[in-house]
């Protein structure tokens, strides 16, 4: 009995490795001929200005609608992106998208760019980024990459200096998600980041947790006194907003603003009247 038991056990494992494995080979193929079809698209969500909710700039955010079914969340592709060594190619096309799709918008409006750490320590991404920027002819100040901390993990001295080429070219560098993951105080100083983003987990929190709301005060107060700015990320209610003033972060982006959206239905509303609209009512 316990036997049988034992046994059937094994099978349904093995099973739901096979499983899996067919599931991954399949999403592999499909994310290869995605690229090749066009089925990537670019979305845009907004960053405003904390007091006045003016739109200061946009976030692009990678979408991938994969063969008529829904899209395919960014975490769940990305990592197999970089697993197949396509995660160069995909995005550099990101940033070309990006890059051109800026100069739609008023020239005051930054554009931002995610930047995943295999691209950081591929040590060609200068470059890169210098030719897209030649080729489109964005004013490099506009255009902002985001990284996360995990860049900072692995070797030390050549992301360093990567950054630092980055930053001479006049694109701005801003800290993603921080506060997750190997979050070091340390790295606020490694290295002159412009934007440090505060992770949506304590935004989430900021307005029935304490220490959630201490940590987010700490980080802006820190920012601040080394010359970066601070955005929190995940901003959904006004709550967490009035919050996020009175703490003194000087940008936000969320849900209670505006979800992501593609290129076109940007334009449809006009950006003009975008950032008309952003102010308060
Ligand atoms: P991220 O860079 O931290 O982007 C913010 C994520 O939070 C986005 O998820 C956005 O849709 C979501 N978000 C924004 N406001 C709210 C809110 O109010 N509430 C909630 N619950 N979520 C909000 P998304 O688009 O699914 O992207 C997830 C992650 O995938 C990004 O996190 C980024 O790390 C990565 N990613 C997206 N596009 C790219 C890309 O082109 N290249 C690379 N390397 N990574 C990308
Ligand atoms: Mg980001
Ligand atoms: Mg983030
Ligand atoms: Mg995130």
């Amino acid at each position: 009995q316990s036997k049988a038991d034992g046994k059937g056990r094994v099978t349904r494992f093995s099973q739901d490795i096979a499983e899996r494995l067919l599931a991954q080979k399949s999403l592999e193929a499909d994310l290869r001929e995605a690229m090749s079809l066009n089925h990537l698209e670019v979305h845009y969500q907004s960053l405003h200005d904390t007091q006045t909710r003016q739109v200061k700039g946009f976030e692009a955010l990678l979408r991938w609608k994969r063969r008529g079914l829904d899209f395919v969340p960014p975490p769940d592709f990305i990592p197999v992106a970089e697993k197949l060594g396509l995660i160069d190619e995909i995005g550099e096309w990101v940033l070309r998208h990006a890059c051109q799709e800026a100069l739609n918008w008023p020239s005051q409006l930054t554009v931002a760019v995610n930047i995943s750490p295999m691209q950081v320590h591929s040590g060609n991404i200068a470059n890169r980024v210098l030719s897209i920027l030649s080729e489109t002819g964005l004013a490099p100040h506009r255009l902002e990459l985001e990284i996360t901390e995990s860049v900072l993990l692995e070797a030390a001295e050549s992301t360093l200096l990567t950054l630092h080429q980055l930053r001479q070219l006049g694109v701005r560098i801003a800290l993603d998600d921080f506060g997750t993951g190997y979050s070091s105080l340390s790295y606020l100083t490694t290295f002159p980041f412009d934007k440090i983003k505060i992770d949506r987990s304590f935004v989430r929190n900021i307005s029935t947790r304490a220490n959630a709301s201490s940590v987010i005060e700490m980080i802006v107060q820190l920012s601040t006194e080394l010359g970066m700015i601070t955005t929190a990320e995940g901003v959904e209610n006004e709550e967490q907003l009035r919050c996020l003033q009175i703490m003194g972060c000087s940008q936000v982006q969320g849900y209670l603003f505006a979800r992501p959206q593609s290129a076109h239905a940007l334009l449809l509303q006009a950006p003009n009247a975008v950032v008309a609209r952003s102010q308060p009512v």
